[in-house]
């Protein structure tokens, strides 16, 4: 690979050309069967839950928080340590986003922060499975009470948490189909839920809040043509053309995770004994499906690395400046200090290049690279 070698990247083969190339060809390019039958393979995924597909994992977020009827009054708790969109799609429902901070060794969400983060208004607990880990969430349910449990699962599909697989464990689940994450469908997105009702509730939010159950309407008289809107919701269906990208992508998915596993098995055995680094933590309970490698930066070195790592050809990124920390939440009266963990472990954080297609060759390149950012050496530009 020549150029800067990516974080993170898509693999796509010849068959999955092939379904979408089919799925255009089809009589349907939008909502038809490859939706339907996209949505029961991801249920093969989340132990049986149901799943409406969705535009992206930021549309998802935001169905998740409509179904769960999250509006303004409410408040909604959501770890710092996520891409913003965690937080801003239950801003955008007129919400007030509560951080809690996460926890030292997964920076998944803290039970005990979320103790104390609960009040009589929390209307949703939102976890992230971080890099790929799941959060605890039998703590979480114990700690958030009657409220709903929400799974951000955008980077854990495939992940299980005490034997049980990513998209079972909460109330909602979203997953994010972007390139980077571990399968794409260019854009789109998932929400899984447990109860028949809240999958009823997303999937008529994902459109436009449609009513077509004619014994459901209020008006069923009205004509064979007619359909109402009870809720508002918005247009976040995903094409058929993309589900069939979804399936074809979900037959390698084992394969993909595999693949990350190995090399995060990789990476861990060629930095044990670097000076500087440390490497991702895991809790003896999770089979995590890893999205991202975070390393740690000692020494107050992490962007220094990054530097030197960029110029070396190594396209690291951070995951994630603390979503508080966006000026729209500095705006809004947030400051920086109040979720010491997530502050302190984003100071350090640096993400090392992870996809399948990453060879084991390109990998020792990346080791090989922050070895020497490490040493302070001169950075070796990539291969032309
Ligand atoms: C990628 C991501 C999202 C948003 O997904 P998009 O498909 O990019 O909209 C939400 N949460 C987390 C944790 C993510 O990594």
């Amino acid at each position: 690979m020549t150029g800067l070698l990516p974080y993170g990247r898509q693999s796509v083969t010849d068959d999955d050309v092939a379904a979408v190339v089919a799925a255009l060809r089809s009589d349907w390019l939008t909502t038809g069967p490859q939706v339907t039958a996209f949505e029961a393979d991801l249920a093969g995924w989340t132990g049986g839950a149901g799943v409406a597909a969705v535009s992206n994992g930021t549309a998802a977020l935001h169905v998740a928080y409509a179904a769960a009827g999250v509006g303004p009054g409410d408040e909604v708790i959501v770890p710092p340590m996520t891409f913003v969109a965690t937080a801003s799609s239950a801003v955008a429902l007129g919400a007030q986003v509560v951080f809690a901070d996460v926890e030292p060794e997964t920076f998944t969400l803290d039970p005990a922060a979320v103790s104390a983060a609960t009040t009589g208004r929390t209307r949703v607990v939102a976890a992230v499975d971080y890099a790929g880990h799941p959060a605890d969430y039998d703590a979480l349910r114990a700690a958030g009470g009657d409220t709903l449990l929400l799974a951000d699962a955008a980077h854990s599909i495939g992940a299980r948490y005490r034997g049980r697989p990513v998209g079972s464990l909460a109330d909602l689940t979203t997953f994010s189909f972007f390139p980077t994450k571990n399968l794409t469908t260019a854009e789109g997105g998932a929400v899984a839920a447990l109860d028949g009702e809240l999958l009823t509730r997303a999937r008529r939010f994902r459109n436009i809040g449609l009513v077509r159950e004619r014994d459901e309407q209020r008006w069923p008289d009205e004509g064979g043509w007619h359909q109402e809107v009870h809720e508002f919701g918005l247009n976040y269906r995903l094409p058929d053309v993309l589900c069939a990208l979804g399936r074809s992508q979900l037959r390698r998915l084992d394969d993909f995770l595999a693949r990350r596993a190995r090399l995060v098995a990789r990476y861990d055995a060629a930095l044990a004994d670097l000076p500087g680094v440390l490497t991702p933590g895991r809790r003896a309970w999770a089979e995590p499906a890893w999205h991202l490698y975070p390393i740690r930066v000692l020494d107050g070195r992490r962007r220094e690395v990054y530097d030197r790592m960029r110029a070396a050809g190594i396209g690291v990124q951070v995951n994630y400046i603390p979503a508080h920390w966006h000026p729209a939440f500095a705006d809004l009266g947030y400051r920086r200090g109040s979720c010491p963990v997530a502050e302190a472990f984003y100071a350090e954080q640096l993400s090392l290049p992870l996809f399948p297609d990453l060879s084991d060759a390109d990998q020792d390149r990346v080791v090989d690279a922050l070895a020497a950012a490490l040493r302070g050496a001169p950075a070796r530009p990539a291969a032309a």
